[in-house]
């Protein structure tokens, strides 16, 4: 079995758009594919976060994973948090050492975050160096992300391909990000230039895989559409409407021309009540199944699992790429 990896940072409550680009992968995934699936809790530290919210959201975001349907009973599925494996730091070091500063300076996602406080801190600018080393640490062939995730995935491959020449070996497996087809960056429901995230400080901006029936309903109705009233996907100049289509498509299965066929005629009121329909029948499975596991030991016992298993692969690997490098004795 190939492996894949991925993770989503516990800097909040998981959204529609972490459902799309992470989630839904894994589930379409992850009986083909030896999984690793971690809780990246030292990405969430590169902005500032209150150590008893970061604790709450790094347990929900198991819960979460889990009543999504992330299934831990298969033996390929492994679940564990990032900073209980000390070589994801380790390894991240020494990728650093191999890592250019022009290079790092191009990362869009630094670019932007940084914007938001001019006191940004080195682990901003750092981080997809930690990210590369928590995909190399076990030979992870395909990276299931959303499209902001892609220039971090390419970045691990370049570091892969430089390590491997420097030291003429086959250290690391070079990783693919895989992105889906529909719903690769869901955008903000106020402002479809920007995409859905959950550190996002507007709160209608994002639907909260864990919001309460009526504010999903507020949230879609108050969503930014256009004032043409005709139901067409059309990202470019109907970026707010096209959202909500790919938003339907995503929990309907249907495909992007079958809901726009579906609508057709419709106005966009009866269009955002439908949507908030589909949208309730699935999150209320979700959070029905989310409050059966979030105080049960199913997450204590998956994660303990994964951190074992994880944590041998990794130190391995280490043990390999610290001894190419020259350190020690
Ligand atoms: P933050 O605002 O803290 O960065 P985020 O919502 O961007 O949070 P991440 O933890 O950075 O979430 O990303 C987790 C996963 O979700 C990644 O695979 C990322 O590509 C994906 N993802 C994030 N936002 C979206 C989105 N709007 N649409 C599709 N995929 C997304
Ligand atoms: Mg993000």
């Amino acid at each position: 079995m190939d492996r894949l990896l991925t993770g989503l940072q516990p800097s909040g409550t998981l959204t529609i758009g972490n459902y799309s680009g992470g989630i839904n992968q894994v589930l379409n995934y992850q009986k083909n594919y030896e999984t690793f699936l971690f809780v990246p809790d030292m990405h969430a530290t590169t902005v500032t976060q209150d150590p008893e919210a970061l604790r709450r959201n790094i347990r929900n975001a198991v819960a979460v994973y889990l009543a999504c349907g992330v299934d831990v009973n298969l033996p390929n599925m492994h679940l564990y948090i990032q900073s209980e494996n000390l070589y994801h730091a380790n390894l991240s070091w020494i990728l650093e050492c191999h890592a250019y500063f022009g290079e790092m300076s191009r990362m869009h996602q630094f670019k932007e975050k940084s914007k938001k406080n001019e006191n940004f801190t080195c682990g901003l600018y750092t981080y997809p160096i930690l990210m590369a080393s928590d995909i190399l640490l076990y030979d992870a062939k395909y990276v299931p992300t959303g499209i902001d995730q892609k220039q971090h995935v390419e970045l691990a491959r370049n570091l892969a391909l430089r390590f491997n020449n420097r030291y003429k070996g086959e250290y690391f497996v070079c990783p693919e990000s895989i992105i889906p087809k529909v719903g690769a960056s869901i955008k903000d429901l106020q402002n479809p230039a920007k995409k859905m995230s959950k550190s996002c400080e507007n709160p209608k901006s994002s639907i909260f895989l864990l919001d309460p029936e009526n504010v999903v309903r507020k949230k879609i109705m108050s969503a930014v559409t256009d004032s043409e009233g005709k139901i067409y996907y059309d990202e470019e100049n109907k970026a707010g409407l096209s959202n909500l289509i790919t938003i339907y498509s995503i929990f309907s299965g249907l495909s992007i021309e079958q809901v726009v066929a579906k609508f057709d005629g419709a106005g966009y009121g009866d269009f955002k009540k439908d949507l908030a329909n589909l949208l309730c029948e699935r999150l209320v499975v979700i959070q029905d199944k989310y409050n059966q596991i979030i105080n049960s030991s199913i997450i204590d016992d998956a994660l303990d699992a994964g951190r074992e298993f994880t944590t041998k692969i990794a130190k391995e690997k280490y043990e390999q790429i610290r001894k190419a490098v020259g350190y020690g004795r």
